[in-house]
């Protein structure tokens, strides 16, 4: 039984792979939660294997409530719940509002506010004082879109990640005084395979220049400091969405 176990949703590509890896590293058991991609999760098992972790790949929709329970039992089975990173998320390809159908909107905010919000109350069952648990951390991944609004294209992923900002401050303080701690990262452009999903797979590319630090951000950068969150470093830390932007100002 792992000491300390680590859901990451989406945890089979991109910024999800690189917290699993990472959070190996620091010595957590991880769930690799991933939707459809299995060699991928797999593969990220491999590697924390290679290295002598503990890892094991659970498919599950964060946006199906049987499908989270799913993931959260594969954590009891691995040992003590001790962190949850909620960083499935999902963009569609860019569009004006007025073109937006309610079966895109509906998928967006499914996946991205609904399954992230299933997932933080199954850790919080599991983590709280309040619920017998020993506390944790929930690290929410949100994204410079929030602040931005992602007008002419994704003004629907924006606004996703706009409800998750104010989602790490509400269950923040609502589980406060019960040990556990939640917080947000908000990445800038970062060079993974998402952007492709939003019909432009060049982004990182093509934006890093514009980028104050003059490029993209990596996945593992910002692992570093969901793993910072993560810890007792950042014991004190509680409703906040750290920046990951190199450089560009995204607001309060
Ligand atoms: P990515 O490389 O496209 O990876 C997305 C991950 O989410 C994959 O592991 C995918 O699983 C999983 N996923 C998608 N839908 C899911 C669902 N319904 N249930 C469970 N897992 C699901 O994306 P990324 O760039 O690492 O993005 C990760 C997070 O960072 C997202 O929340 C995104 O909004 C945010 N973000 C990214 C950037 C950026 O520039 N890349 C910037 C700001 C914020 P499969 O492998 O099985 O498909």
């Amino acid at each position: 039984m792992a000491d300390k176990v680590l859901v990451v949703t989406g945890g089979s590509r991109g910024i999800g792979a690189a917290v699993c890896r990472l959070g190996a590293a620091r010595g957590f058991g991880v769930v690799v939660n991933y939707v459809g991609n299995v060699a991928a999760a797999e593969a990220v098992c491999a590697d924390i294997h290679g290295a002598g972790g503990e890892a094991v790949a659970v498919r599950g929709d964060v946006s199906v409530a049987e499908d989270v329970e799913h993931i959260f039992a594969a954590a009891d089975r691995m040992g003590r719940l001790a962190g949850l990173c909620n960083n499935a998320g999902m963009i569609a390809p860019a569009l004006r509002v007025e073109a937006m159908t309610a079966e895109r909107l509906n998928r967006m905010f499914a996946v991205n506010v609904t399954g992230a919000v299933l997932c933080a109350g199954a850790a919080v069952r599991r983590m709280s004082t309040g619920h017998g648990g020993a506390g944790g951390a929930i690290v929410n991944i949100s994204s410079a879109a929030a602040k931005l609004g992602g007008a002419g294209a994704y003004a629907d992923y924006a606004a996703s990640k706009g409800a998750i900002d104010t989602f790490t401050v509400g269950l923040a303080l609502e589980v406060a005084a019960e040990g556990v701690r939640v917080n947000g990262v908000r990445p800038g452009i970062i060079d993974t395979e998402f952007h492709a999903a939003g019909g432009a797979p060049d982004r990182a590319q093509q934006l890093g220049p514009s980028v104050p630090m003059g490029r993209a951000g990596t996945a593992e950068e910002v692992a570093e400091v969901v793993l910072w969150l993560m810890s007792d470093g950042a014991g004190y830390v509680t409703g906040t969405t750290v920046a990951v932007t190199g450089g560009r100002a995204v607001g309060p």
